[in-house]
C-alpha cells in the first residue's frame, strides 16, 4: 500500500477505491490500522480537508476566520457551510474542487510520501550523449536548439527546489516533437514524467503519439471520467484538474500552454501544479504567448528559457495587416468596402476564412451579413454556447464550410491547411495581445500554404494590436538572424 500510494493525494473515499482497484482487500477491510501504521512509519502525511485560522487583515482590525481547502488551496470565497452528520461542526466544504468529491473540514486527506531514492544523475551526462538523445527525433534546427538547451537545463545542477524552464515557441512551431527528447532523457534515468495540458482534446490527441514514440513505456491518460484514474505509469498525460490527486510525484513536469485557461489567474490549478513536482525535479513550461510575469522573469534572467521563433516548416509568421473600418453597429447590413475587397481576395485565392468577433452576440449578425454578401460561399457561425460546435469545426476542417465566424474559443487548436484570418473589432478589450497573436497563428500553418493573410479590422488602433504585431515581427527577425528560415531564391 505504501509503495502504491507514494506520490498520490487522496480523500478517504478515493483511498478505498484505490485499494479496491489494486486488489488490496486486507488493507481495504482494515484501512484505519494500515493508515495508522503507514503514518507512524513516516510514509504517509495526514491533514484535514479544510484548514482554518484566525487572521487579521490589518494589525488594528478584528481577527477573522479564514478557511483554505487543503486539496486545491482555495480560500473563503468558495467555502460554504456543510450540513455535517460526521462532526459537531462548524464544518465547511469547498465548492471549487467539488467535482473531485466533497472536501470538508472533517474530511481526511492522505498524502503518500516517496522513499528517498538514489541519485540517478550522471547516466547521460555528456553533451554528446544528450545530442544523440535528440538526433533520433528528426527535429528542425530551431527545435533541435530548444531541445539542446532544455536538456542542458535538465542535466544541470542539484536542486533544492524544482527548477523552471520556459520554451517560448511561436504558434505552429511543433512543440510536441520538442518535448520527446526530454521525456526520453528522464525515462532513461528512471524518473517519472508528467505532461499536463488544460484541454481534454489535447490529451486525447497526444496519447497515441506518445504511445507510438515510447512503445515500451507505460502511458497513463487522465481526464474527467478516464478509466485509468488509479493507475501509475512511467509517463502520465493529464488534464490540469486531475493533478489534484498527486503529491510530489513527478520528476519532470511539462506544462503545455501555461497562458491558457484554466491556469491563467486560477490559484487552484497553480497550487496543484506546484505540488506535483518532486523537490529536486523540474518544470518545462510551453507557451506561444507567455503571461507578462513570465516574460519579465525571462528577460531579467530569473527564468531560464529558449525562444523557438520559427514554425516547423521554416517560413516566417504572417504579419497582421491593419484595416481601418467603421464600428460594426454602423454597418447597416453592409460590409465596409475595404473589408469586402480583402475578404473577396481571400476567397478568390481559394482559402478558408476564420472570422473572429469579440462577443457571442455578434456571431449571428456577422454570419447574416457575410451570407448576403457572399451568396456562393457556405458561411457558419459558432461559439462556446453552440451545441453543434464540434460538428461545425469538423465540417470546417473538411472544407465544407468556407467562412467560419467565431469567438476566441477557436483561437487555439484548430488547424486547417489553407486559411486566412480576419479579426473584426480587433480594438475590443476582449482581445489582448496574446489572444491576437493566437488568432493570427491560425494562418499559414501548412507548408503548402505558409503565407496566409491576417487582418486586424477595427475602427481604432490599440496598444494590444501594436504589441501583437511587434511580437510577431520580433520573432521573424530572430528566426532570420539565427538562420532558421528557408532561403528564398
Ligand atoms: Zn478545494
Ligand atoms: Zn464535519
Amino acid at each position: 500500500m505504501e509503495r502504491l500510494l507514494a506520490g498520490r493525494c487522496f480523500s478517504k473515499e478515493e483511498l478505498l477505491r484505490f485499494l479496491d482497484h489494486h486488489g488490496l482487500q486486507k488493507a481495504l477491510s482494515q484501512w484505519t490500522s494500515y493508515v495508522q501504521a503507514a503514518y507512524l512509519r513516516g510514509r504517509l502525511k495526514l491533514t484535514g480537508g479544510v484548514e482554518r485560522e484566525r487572521r487579521r487583515q490589518f494589525p488594528w482590525s478584528r481577527p477573522e476566520l479564514h478557511y483554505r481547502c487543503c486539496r486545491c488551496g482555495t480560500g473563503n470565497e468558495k467555502m460554504y457551510p456543510a450540513d455535517c452528520i460526521h462532526c459537531s461542526g462548524p464544518c465547511v466544504y469547498c465548492e471549487e474542487c467539488l467535482t473531485m468529491g466533497r472536501m470538508q473540514t472533517c474530511s481526511l486527506l492522505l498524502y503518500g510520501l516517496s522513499v528517498d531514492r538514489e541519485d540517478t544523475r550522471g547516466s547521460l551526462e555528456g553533451q554528446a550523449d544528450r545530442d544523440s538523445t535528440i538526433a533520433k527525433w528528426g527535429l528542425s534546427p530551431a527545435q533541435t536548439e530548444a531541445a539542446r538547451q532544455g536538456l542542458a537545463f535538465l542535466a544541470g545542477g542539484n536542486r533544492r527546489e524544482p527548477g523552471r524552464f520556459l520554451i517560448w515557441a511561436v504558434t505552429g512551431a511543433g512543440k510536441t516533437e520538442m518535448i520527446f527528447p526530454f521525456i526520453d532523457y528522464e525515462l532513461h534515468r528512471g524518473r517519472k514524467v508528467l505532461i499536463a495540458t488544460p484541454r481534454r482534446d489535447v490529451v486525447l490527441e497526444l496519447q497515441p503519439r506518445l504511445k507510438r514514440a515510447f512503445p515500451d513505456r507505460s502511458v497513463v491518460t487522465l481526464y474527467g471520467g478516464s478509466e485509468e484514474r488509479w493507475d501509475q505509469g512511467e509517463i502520465t498525460l493529464s488534464t490540469t484538474h486531475q493533478l489534484l490527486r498527486f503529491y510530489r510525484s513527478f520528476d519532470l513536469v511539462i506544462i503545455d500552454e501555461i497562458d491558457a485557461f484554466p491556469y491563467h489567474n486560477n490559484p487552484m490549478l497553480q497550487a496543484a501544479a506546484q505540488r506535483v513536482c518532486t523537490s529536486d525535479g523540474a518544470y518545462v513550461l510551453l507557451s506561444a504567448t507567455p503571461p507578462a510575469g513570465f516574460i519579465r522573469d525571462a528577460e531579467q534572467g530569473r527564468l531560464e528559457h529558449v525562444k523557438v521563433p520559427v514554425r516547423f516548416h521554416r517560413h516566417p509568421l504572417p504579419v497582421p495587416r491593419i484595416l481601418m473600418i467603421k464600428v460594426m453597429s454602423g454597418w447597416k447590413g453592409r460590409l465596409p468596402s475595404n473589408l469586402k475587397t480583402a475578404l473577396q481576395r481571400s476567397i478568390d485565392r481559394g482559402a478558408q476564412l476564420f472570422v473572429f468577433v469579440p462577443k457571442i452576440r455578434e456571431v449571428e449578425p456577422t454570419v447574416e451579413v457575410l451570407r448576403r454578401q457572399f451568396p456562393g460561399c457556405s458561411v457558419e457561425g459558432t461559439s462556446s454556447q453552440d451545441p453543434h460546435r464540434a460538428d461545425k469545426v469538423t465540417n470546417f476542417r473538411q472544407g465544407n464550410i468556407r467562412l467560419l465566424v467565431t469567438t476566441t474559443i477557436l483561437e487555439r487548436g484548430v488547424t486547417v491547411p489553407r486559411t486566412d484570418v480576419f479579426i473584426l473589432e480587433a480594438d475590443s478589450g476582449t482581445f489582448d495581445s496574446a489572444a491576437l497573436v493566437q488568432m493570427a497563428g491560425r494562418a499559414g500553418r501548412s507548408k503548402d500554404d505558409p503565407n496566409g493573410r491576417v487582418f486586424f479590422a477595427a475602427a481604432a488602433h490599440t496598444q494590444s494590436q501594436a504589441r501583437a504585431i511587434r511580437q510577431i515581427r520580433q520573432m521573424n527577425r530572430l528566426a532570420k538572424r539565427k538562420g532558421y528560415l528557408l532561403e528564398h531564391p
